[in-house]
């Protein structure tokens, strides 16, 4: 029986649509637009991909887009200028730093800078050691893993009591993902490039998120009949049918995966535009979080 198939494109869509139904109103009704502010140093081509379509996206839902480039020349004083000078404008009421930054720049300090009510990629160490501890609440969630829990909302996931395996332990997918999925009570294991029989480990998962950056890793015989599959990974491999001669896939083999997953997402359309979808939620409330403080 084939998986079902989570529409991450459809899912984002519809989040995006609510975001910019809730800007529209509240501009309406004489309060700011959102703003945020996207920060880009240095010439990393897929930095640059990813940055322009977060800039689009925002563009079109009523958020006020703020782009800042740097060489990959710049200094450690004027990132970190920049950032403070966002940090400072009332208009701005998001600020993402893209990663990674160029070798010399120390991505730890700078994203440490970024003020906590504006840290819409919630990369801040305040907002994920609060993500980390039981009962605490973070400004903001990181886009990628909150992003994956609507997913795995969407998908009908029985999170209490579920056990829970996360392949990858990085800081923007893997370890924030396991704790939001904590925070839901399931059972979680964290699986890295040190775990030992990962297809077992793998195999007693109910919900498996995949983030390691591995072309089609995980395999039909790692997953158990009608678990539930997020696919995070983003691969290029080489496909000589494509005009550009390669593709994307994700970190799980999906033809195979799909015969026996209960739902699985596709790559690309699965895990990618909710990023940016959850970008965008984050963006309007910090610029609920400004009114707040009015
Ligand atoms: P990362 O920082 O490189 O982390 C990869 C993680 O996978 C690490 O924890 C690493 O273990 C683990 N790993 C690597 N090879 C492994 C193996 N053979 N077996 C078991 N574990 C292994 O990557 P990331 O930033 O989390 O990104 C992961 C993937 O998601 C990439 O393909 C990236 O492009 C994609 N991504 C997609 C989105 C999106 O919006 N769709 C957003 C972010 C990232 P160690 O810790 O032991 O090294």
């Amino acid at each position: 029986m084939p998986a079902q198939l989570i529409d991450g494109t459809a899912i984002a869509a519809k989040v995006r649509a609510q975001v910019a139904a809730e800007i529209e109103s509240r501009v309406a009704a004489g309060k700011s637009r959102p703003g945020l502010a996207t920060v880009l140093v240095g010439d990393n081509s897929a930095s640059e991909t990813y940055v322009r379509s977060k800039r689009k996206a925002s563009g079109e839902a009523g958020i006020e887009s703020f782009g800042f480039e740097l060489p990959k020349t710049a200094s450690q004083k004027e990132v970190e200028d920049l950032v403070a000078q966002l940090n400072a404008d009332p208009k701005v009421h998001g600020i993402l730093v893209q990663l990674p930054l160029p070798d010399g720049l120390n991505e730890e300090r700078v994203l440490e800078k970024v003020s906590l009510e504006k840290d819409v990629d919630g990369f801040h160490p305040v907002n994920i050691g609060r993500l980390s501890m039981k009962g605490r609440e973070p400004v903001f969630v990181p886009c990628t893993p909150a992003g994956c829990m609507v997913l795995l909302e969407e998908a009908g996931a029985q999170f209490k009591g579920a056990n829970a395996v996360v392949l990858g332990r990085s800081n923007i997918v893997g370890l924030p993902a396991a704790m939001l999925l904590l925070h839901r009570d399931c059972t979680i294991t964290v699986c890295h490039s040190r775990t030992k029989d990962l297809a077992a480990v793998c195999r007693a998962a109910d919900i498996l998120i995949a983030a390691v950056g591995r072309a089609e890793m995980v395999k039909r015989d790692w997953v158990k009949p009608g678990a539930l599959v997020i696919d995070v990974g983003i691969n290029r491999v080489p496909d000589a049918t494509k005009k550009s001669g390669s593709r994307l896939v994700g970190d799980v083999a999906f033809e195979e995966v799909k015969e026996v997953a209960g739902a699985i997402t596709p790559v690309p359309g699965g895990v990618g535009p909710m990023t940016i979808a959850m970008l965008l939620k984050n963006t309007l409330r910090g610029a609920e979080l400004a009114d707040a403080k009015l």
